[in-house]
């Protein structure tokens, strides 16, 4: 752990004034001629390097040493439900096959639940070398308590260099209490993973509003823990060779839980964009709600769904499980048409996984070109209407 040391005998006046307008997050306040920082600190370290000389310095306690050599293998953690694996977590052993072949370790699958053997069997051959199971009748419906013992008794015992997670509202929960029990970090909703030779995983992500990629890498403690969203790496087939199956325990301490499930009940299937296989997405270049009709016939004269950026979904025009990218779904279509859209970092983030990219704007310079396989360079309020004459007549000569 790191804190922050205020010096006040190193502070004027003009340098507690310096030290308030430096701190980017507002959270050094003038106090009695000196200064005091607030719960809004970021850690960024600012005002240590660029402040008053010695007036905030950072105080960082010695790394307890683990030996990062008793940490083995690429776990994944594969979600269920009544049975059901989460397609995310066959996503993630595809790529734990691949970081593993770089240091030549195994891949882990984790799976918990009631009665789930079957789907153990199905991820045996999805690219797990071994399957560690926790069947138990308390683990039938998610409770967190339980769950996250059934995790770090998993953890504990097998070891995983790495330990990957599908970035659900499930892996969400579990991912950060079951790290924080190892004292170590989770890098959240990454878009790319790179193994080292040396077992480092890079954890790549966007950051400060989509406008680096950091790379982040977890180089004192183990496990290396990071989640995913669906989507974002390619589903495996299944293969034929299947892995090793083993069964795990937990006393009825660890199965215990004060949470009770009264009832589980369905929530109405939604339109998921993630899942559809054309979208038709819409972006500022339209000039009025209403005008998104001429989206929507695209989309439906393709077969296809419609989607949008931000603003879009800010502006109402369309609800906001329709809204593609970082901070909104991410999609991997075989065949995407944007429609006024400039193409940000944040909005490509969501979809640049798909197949077939055409993107259709009046700038001939905006970067959505930069990711499109086609483009379109014209008022969409032109080329729509073309696009499906030419879709209606079956005529798709250029
Ligand atoms: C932390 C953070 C997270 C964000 N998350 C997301 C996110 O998840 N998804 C997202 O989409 N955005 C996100 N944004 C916002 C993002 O930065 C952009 O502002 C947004 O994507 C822009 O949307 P747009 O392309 O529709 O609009 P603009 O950037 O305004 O682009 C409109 C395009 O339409 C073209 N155009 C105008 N008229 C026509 C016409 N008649 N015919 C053809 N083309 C025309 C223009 O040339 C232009 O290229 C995020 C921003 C931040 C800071
Ligand atoms: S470390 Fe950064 S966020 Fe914290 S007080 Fe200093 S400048 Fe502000």
């Amino acid at each position: 752990m790191a804190e922050l040391v205020i010096h006040p005998e190193q502070i004027t006046p003009e340098g507690a004034k310096a030290l308030v307008s430096l701190c980017p997050f507002g959270a050094i306040r003038e106090k009695d001629g000196g200064i005091d920082i607030g719960q809004e600190c970021k850690m960024c370290g600012l005002c240590v390097r660029k402040g008053p000389k010695g007036a905030v310095t950072l105080q960082e306690d010695a790394p307890e040493k683990t030996d990062l050599s008793d940490w083995k293998g690429v776990a994944v953690f594969c979600e269920q439900q009544e049975g059901e694996i989460h397609s995310v977590s066959r996503e993630l052993l595809g790529k734990a096959r691949e970081l593993a072949a770089v240091t030549g370790e195994p891949v882990y699958a984790l799976l918990m639940g009631s009665g789930v053997m079957t789907g153990a069997e199905l991820l045996s051959r999805c690219g797990a070398d071994k399957v560690f199971v926790y069947d138990a009748p308390e683990l039938e419906t998610f409770r967190i308590g339980p769950y996250t013992n059934a995790f770090s008794d998993f953890v504990r015992k097998v070891k995983p260099s790495c330990v990957l997670v599908g970035a659900t509202n499930m892996g969400r929960s579990l991912a950060p209490r079951t790290a924080a029990r190892f004292l170590t970090g989770v890098t959240a909703d990454c878009t790319k993973l790179e193994m080292r030779p040396d077992g480092n995983l890079v954890q790549i992500r966007p950051a400060f509003g989509g406008n680096i990629m950091a790379q982040i890498v977890t180089t004192r403690t183990r496990p290396q823990f990071c989640t995913v969203r669906s989507k974002v790496f390619p589903l495996p087939k299944a293969g034929e060779s299947a892995g090793e199956i083993k069964k795990m325990t937990l006393s009825p301490e660890e199965l215990f839980s004060a949470v009770q499930v009264l009832e589980a009940a369905k929530k109405p299937k939604e339109t998921d964009i993630s899942e559809a296989e054309v979208i038709v997405a819409c972006g500022r270049g339209f000039k009025k709600k209403d005008d998104l009709a001429l989206a929507q016939s695209l989309a439906d004269a393709l077969g296809g769904q419609i989607a949008c950026t931000r603003p879009i979904a800010e502006a109402g025009w369309l609800p906001q499980n329709r809204q593609i990218g970082l901070s909104g779904r991410t999609v991997a279509p075989k065949l995407i048409i944007t429609l006024g859209i400039s193409g940000s970092v944040q909005f490509a983030a969501g979809m640049k996984g798909s197949e077939f990219i055409v993107a259709v704007d009046e700038n001939e310079n905006a970067p959505i070109f930069d990711v499109a396989h086609y483009g379109i360079v014209g008022d969409l309020y032109q080329v729509v209407p073309e696009l499906l004459r030419r879709i209606r007549e079956g005529n798709y000569g250029v």
